[in-house]
């Protein structure tokens, strides 16, 4: 779907396989109202509010609350490793779980996981047959299967998306592979 993606500076996370560096530092300040105006020029219904890791702003959790009054479909992307009790509960959470090949595993805040909800998507990011492995493992020790949306997503660069559709037809996974679509249609643009 057509969405507007809000990308909030700052991330206390450096995953190995991070393509959004540019957004650790930098950027530019506004205020909560000019966001909300800037969004309404797109005409769409769906925000994603990404970064870095949105949550280490603390102006997050109200921006996120305005645009759920404002009628939006909100998503978040977070890491995984803030706490996300306090996000509205409107929004769609997106949480990241930090596999070992990301280098951040132990940033996994496991505590997060009795705050899930049907319409939020649990992530992994797999870079390699051993984290595949894993993945299943964790989904297995903390009954994760049929609790929320759950995304299996190539490393880009690092396990080719073909390779995990295959592994995830051999074991039958109900779960969904994501790619990352932007870099299919227009590249691997810094920005996009
Ligand atoms: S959590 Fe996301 S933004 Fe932060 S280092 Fe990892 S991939 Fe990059």
């Amino acid at each position: 779907m057509p969405t507007v993606f809000i990308r909030l500076t700052g991330c206390p996370l450096r995953c190995q396989y991070c393509d959004t560096a540019y957004a650790f530092s930098g950027g530019t300040l506004y205020d909560l109202e000019t966001i909300l105006k800037q969004v309404a020029t797109y005409h769409t219904k769906y925000v994603t509010v990404t970064g870095g890791e949105p949550l280490a702003q603390k102006g997050c959790l109200r921006l996120l609350e305005r645009l759920c009054e404002l009628g939006y479909h909100v998503s978040l992307e977070t890491s995984g490793a803030l706490d996300i009790a306090a996000v509205d509960q409107r929004v769609s959470r997106v949480v990241d779980v930090k596999t070992p090949g990301s280098g951040e595993v132990e940033r996994n805040r496991w505590e997060n996981i009795p705050h899930l909800q049907v319409h939020d998507q649990l992530k992994f990011v797999i870079c390699d047959r051993a984290d595949y492995l894993w993945a299943k493992a964790i989904l297995d020790q903390y009954d994760l299967w049929g609790r929320c949306e759950l995304l299996f997503s190539p490393s880009y660069q690092q396990l080719p998306a073909g390779e995990l559709a295959d592994w995830i037809l051999a074991d039958q996974l109900p779960v969904r592979l994501q790619i990352q679509l932007h870099k299919y249609l227009w590249g691997d643009v810094e920005g996009r």
